[in-house]
């Protein structure tokens, strides 16, 4: 009988040990790949983390706009002399005005001599009337 080297059983042996040994190879180099990827989303995503956000604070209110002790006219007043606590016009306020109560020693808020109550110095009314008149 021929010997013969390269037989259909031959063959399937040595290539099939191939595909094997390469499938286990791209496996490896698969599960390797991905580990590392999931290593790097773990420490991007440990070293992305925000710090917690601090609870926001309401804005301080003004003390010159606390008007507790206030009466509910004299704070009709205010409104029918259209005052606000913040001038619409730069160069009129309260503080310049000559109907102004300056702040009493170490105090932040003026008076008006319109109303009662804390007057913002730069606050403004339709009043308004300039102190060098
Ligand atoms: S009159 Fe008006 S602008 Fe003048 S001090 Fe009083 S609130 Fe201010």
């Amino acid at each position: 009988m021929k010997d013969i080297k390269y037989n259909r059983r031959n063959f399937l042996h040595k290539y099939l040990k191939a595909g094997s040994m390469l499938a286990g190879a791209g496996l490896l180099l698969s599960y390797s790949s991905l580990s590392s990827v999931a290593k790097q989303l773990a420490q991007s995503s440990s070293s992305n983390q925000q710090p917690p956000k601090k609870a926001v604070q309401p804005a301080q209110k003004n003390q010159c706009d606390n008007l507790s002790g206030v009466s509910a006219e004299e704070i009709e007043k205010r409104k029918k002399l259209a005052y606000v606590t913040k001038t619409p016009i730069p160069d009129s306020h309260c503080s310049n005005c000559t109907l102004y109560l300056p702040p009493a020693k170490d105090k932040p808020c003026g008076g008006c001599m319109l109303f009662k109550g804390p007057v913002r110095p730069d606050g403004y009314c339709a009043y308004w009337a300039p102190i060098n008149n």
